[in-house]
């Protein structure tokens, strides 16, 4: 038998299925059956086409397409059965080991050619009011003294570090940042939802514990007596944190509206993190437009039954808002609704205390500039300006290339793949005036202790970063 019709035989191969012009795929029996011609003549058809491909393969015809080499793989017989009029490649998709290209290996350069205009630094002096500094760089001073370089260069004057905690834990932070860089870091507060209870037991936490909130709003009180600046929400609140019963703590819990009037009272801000990205509350399937990151971190996932639809936290943290009008609220991450800031701006609209921030979420705004740009300018004198750092100099270089710039299709972080969404971003070059609000007036008016910081850091500029200081 001919490679052929070994071929052939193996495979009952459709003649109509076969590229017209891969004449070492053809059978010729099941021609001859088709049309039913006596049982000699497909023999000798068969031989003539054997003689004719041969005479193909020598070469002898200057036509001979490419699509004639066929895999030789029998692992693949499926790929005879194509129609395409080419056999499909021989190499394999990805160029290494024989799969498919997998998600996690796509690493596309981009072959666009448009005019860059990276950015070293800030144009204007920055209040970063979202950084963690306990969280990330704890108890490590080399770091610490190495990012206040880094905020020199990028003409950063101070960080708002939301990690302080209460009780031992906000006086260690304030030693570690204080000692040397008073000037350079404002310190907000936790609530000690716990408290002395075992963590695996909710019904032994301090919150359920008759007088918590009261408790609560002495030991703010003593913080803010000692020079701290407001009180930091984190995103278990409404997602983790437990009641005796088991059922998640609801944010708006009336429970808690004595802290919230307190902070009213000692002028503090409260930046408060509910929910997360949309998509983090859908299933993690092929619609999803993180599953990349999802699928490397499947405990990010808010989806299913044990969790509260991401409407209703964010409609409880709004009544919360509504409910104190004199206390100002600080949406963390754009009140975590940048997929929708339509509705972020009938938020601002309906509560006159609330202020949003765009921590990690420069990829969000950045894949709508036109839309985050209007928005932005729409509502200069509510946003500030947060990042979720420390992060490496790399990625808050893409935050003043985004706000300052009309660059396009850039990365959003120095990682890859880009840890937040597999897209790129494009700058919205934002007039100075809003820039000067959102890097630092905003702040300024809404936190205590920014504007006497700012103030020295503007007398006194870091002698390492050759930026001029504007006005
Ligand atoms: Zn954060």
């Amino acid at each position: 038998m001919t490679a052929a019709q070994t071929r052939c035989s193996r495979k009952n191969v459709s003649i109509t299925r076969v590229p017209p012009r891969s004449f070492n795929n053809l059978c010729i029996f099941p021609i001859a059956r088709a049309i039913a011609l006596p049982p000699m003549v497909p023999a000798i058809l068969g031989v003539f086409v054997v003689l004719l491909s041969m005479s193909i393969a020598n070469g002898q015809s200057p036509e001979r397409p490419e699509s004639t080499e066929t895999p030789k793989s029998t692992e693949t017989p499926e790929s005879v059965e194509t129609d395409m009029p080419f056999s499909p490649p021989v190499a394999p998709l990805d160029g290494r080991d024989g799969r498919e290209l997998l998600l996690r290996n796509f690493r596309p350069q981009s072959q666009l050619r448009v005019p860059a205009h990276p950015r070293t630094h800030a144009a204007f002096p920055v209040v970063d009011v979202h950084t963690h500094f306990y969280y990330k760089l704890r108890g490590n001073s080399q770091a610490i003294d190495d990012f206040v370089k880094l905020m020199d260069r990028n003409q950063i004057a101070l960080c708002v570090s939301l990690d302080g905690k209460l009780g031992n834990q906000l006086d260690a932070h304030m030693k570690e940042l204080w000692t040397d860089y008073r000037d350079r870091f404002v310190i907000f507060a936790n609530i000690d939802w716990q408290g002395d209870g075992a963590a695996d037991d909710p019904a032994s936490w301090d919150c359920h514990r008759r007088g918590f909130a009261e408790r609560t709003s002495e030991k703010l009180r003593d913080a803010v007596s000692r020079g701290v600046s407001g009180l930091k929400i984190f995103k278990r609140f409404g997602l983790g944190y437990k009641n005796p019963d088991g059922s998640l703590i609801k944010i708006d819990d009336p429970r808690w509206d004595p802290i919230w009037q307190t902070c009213g009272e000692l002028e503090i801000p409260v930046i408060i993190h509910t929910a997360d990205p949309a998509a983090f509350f859908d299933p993690i399937d092929e619609t999803n437009e993180r599953w990349e990151e999802l699928s490397r971190h499947p405990d990010w996932s808010f989806y299913g039954d044990k969790f509260p639809s991401r409407d209703s936290l964010l409609a409880d943290r709004n009544r919360v808002i509504a409910r104190h009008p004199k206390t100002q609220f600080i949406g963390a991450h754009m009140a975590n609704n940048s997929e929708d800031l339509a509705t972020v701006g009938q938020w601002l609209d309906q509560y006159p205390n609330l202020w949003v921030e765009p921590a990690s979420r420069i990829n969000e705004l950045g894949r709508q500039p036109y839309t985050a740009r209007d928005f932005i300018i729409r509502y200069a004198d509510r946003i500030l300006f947060g990042t979720d750092g420390p992060w490496p100099e790399a990625r808050l270089r893409y935050y003043w290339r985004f706000f300052e710039t009309r660059d396009e299709n850039f990365p959003y972080s120095e990682k890859v793949p880009p840890p937040q969404g597999m897209w790129t971003i494009d700058g919205i070059d934002l007039p100075d005036d809003v820039l000067k609000k959102i890097y630092h007036e905003n702040a300024a008016k809404l936190i205590p202790g920014v504007a006497e910081r700012l103030a020295a850091f503007r007398r006194d500029p870091p002698a390492t970063n050759n930026r001029k200081v504007s006005q």
